[in-house]
């Protein structure tokens, strides 16, 4: 049987500031070692400052996670000399003293299957090593300490994923749970980084270290699983190891073991103390907590009708769910979950592209109630939704300068009936014994009207033209 781990780094980079000084979080857009302090760099006289909203943000994605929370938290110092760490130790969380980490175990479902989380912990991140040169001839290294001292949870899972499937579905139900939760934009570069675990047939345990991205971390394990199988086949023992995942060949490598055995001599970090995060703050954190995705599935099915397919694209999608809650009416939801999924969703298929966009709440709602009082025709909506995206103007505006107005005057459509009509007459003989070929012939009109024919009026036109 295959068993795998998973210790997901992933950082808050929705705060303003880092965890322990009041530097910049968003460090990816300052020049290499200018987005630093006295504090992030470890001079000596300074003294750590905790960000406490990190630390509520951590304890939102230890609720969101069902883990427990202990009553009070404590850091650790985690040693060890290394050209990314400018203070030679790490502040991180450490269960020595029982549960003291921001999130004791929890479980997250990931379809049938029960996955369940070991701890939670708030710590630093390190600075940037960058390498100039192939990987086996460095010339250069090159350190950027924006990143140093910015703040990163810590995830860990017990080794209950049975295949990589499993690992890119919990993955896929993680990042849309810390996007929800308004913590983290799992989009940016280098804003989840793992560590995999992986065992089979009750053998070694080889630990893969240095995935840099949710993408990269199903392949990985999916490599060594592959790796182990085969040497299994051929009765080797696999040695109990870690390996580092390289991105430019895909593949994992032995690493070095001493660089692994380091002791870290952690110690409690004397410069801040054991924090109580009571009762008070947890009811003050779940009111503040945002609505869950599957609260939200539940709440667009039950209230407004949408269907399960539909109602699991948009809650499970930030940026859509937003959209739809903002402009959802009891009347016009099902048109705007409609126009969501089906149009919209081709439009800003990217985090570019839902930058540029210039589309509105507003927008929506001017669309829907369109549709919905015969206006236009929904192929017209798309081309206008297409158009608002670009450019945000208002729908009236569109609807003139495109000329998207629906055709629904009788004498203009029934002059464009006739000439289907004579152009299609099997289609009109089929028609009489055969319903469904009006459907054919209505999507003909539609055609010569560039998709703006009242889809109703036309209908009705043409089943009085043909018996
Ligand atoms: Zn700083």
């Amino acid at each position: 049987m295959t068993k795998i781990g998973l210790e997901i780094h992933c950082q808050l980079t929705k705060l303003e500031s880092k965890l322990f000084c009041p530097c910049k979080a968003n460090y990816r857009e300052y020049e290499p070692n200018t987005n630093i302090c006295p504090i992030c760099m470890g001079l000596p006289g300074t003294l750590p400052r905790l960000n406490q909203k990190a630390i509520e943000k951590a304890t939102m994605i230890a609720m969101a996670l069902n883990c427990s929370i202990p009553e009070k938290i404590a850091f650790f110092r985690k040693n060890y000399f290394y050209p990314d760490l400018p203070k030679n130790f790490q502040i991180t969380q450490l269960n020595i003293y029982g549960d003291t980490s921001i999130g004791g175990s929890g479980m997250i479902m990931v379809g049938d299957k029960k996955i369940r989380i070991t701890r939670i912990q708030l710590e630093e991140d390190p600075g940037r090593l960058i390498y100039e040169g192939s990987s086996s001839k460095n010339q250069i290294t090159l350190v950027d300490y924006n990143r140093a001292g910015t703040p990163l949870v810590e995830i860990v899972t017990e080794p209950d994923f049975e295949n990589p499937k499993q690992v890119r579905e919990f993955l896929n139900i993680l990042s849309d749970l810390l996007e929800n939760l308004d913590v983290s934009d799992p989009g940016l570069e280098g804003a989840m980084r793992a560590d995999a675990n992986v065992s089979i047939e009750g053998g070694n345990k080889v630990e893969i270290k240095n995935i840099g991205s949710f993408h990269d971390l199903e392949k990985a394990v999916h490599f060594e699983i592959t790796r182990q199988e085969s040497l299994h086949s051929r009765e080797i023992p696999i040695a109990q190891e870690t390996r580092h995942w390289d991105d430019k060949r895909k593949i994992t490598i032995s690493s070095r073991s001493k660089e692994e055995e380091l002791d870290y001599r952690y110690f409690l970090e004397g410069d801040i103390p054991w924090i109580t995060v009571g009762q008070q703050i947890h009811e003050k954190l779940r009111l503040e907590m945002p609505e869950s995705i599957s609260s939200k599935r539940e709440r667009y099915i039950k209230k407004y009708g949408i269907t399960d397919q539909v109602a699991d694209v948009l809650s499970s999608d930030k940026f859509y769910s937003d959209l739809f809650d903002k402009s959802l009416t009891e009347k016009n939801a099902k048109e705007i979950a409609n126009i969501i999924t089906t149009d919209l969703m081709g439009l800003v298929d990217t985090k570019e592209k839902r930058q540029l966009s210039k589309l509105e709440s507003t927008h929506l709602i001017d669309i829907a109630n369109a549709i919905q009082t015969g206006k236009i025709t929904r192929i017209s909506a798309k081309n206008a939704l297409y158009e608002i995206v670009k450019s945000g103007k208002k729908l009236e505006q569109v609807i003139s300068e495109m000329d998207l107005g629906n055709v629904s005057d009788e004498n203009e459509l029934t002059v464009i009936i006739e000439q289907v009509v004579q152009e299609e007459p099997q289609a009109v003989e089929q028609a009489k014994s055969n319903p469904q070929t009006i459907n054919f012939l209505v999507g003909k009109v539609m055609q010569k009207t560039k998709g703006k024919a009242d889809p109703k009026l036309t209908l009705d036109l043409l089943k009085k033209k043909i018996t």
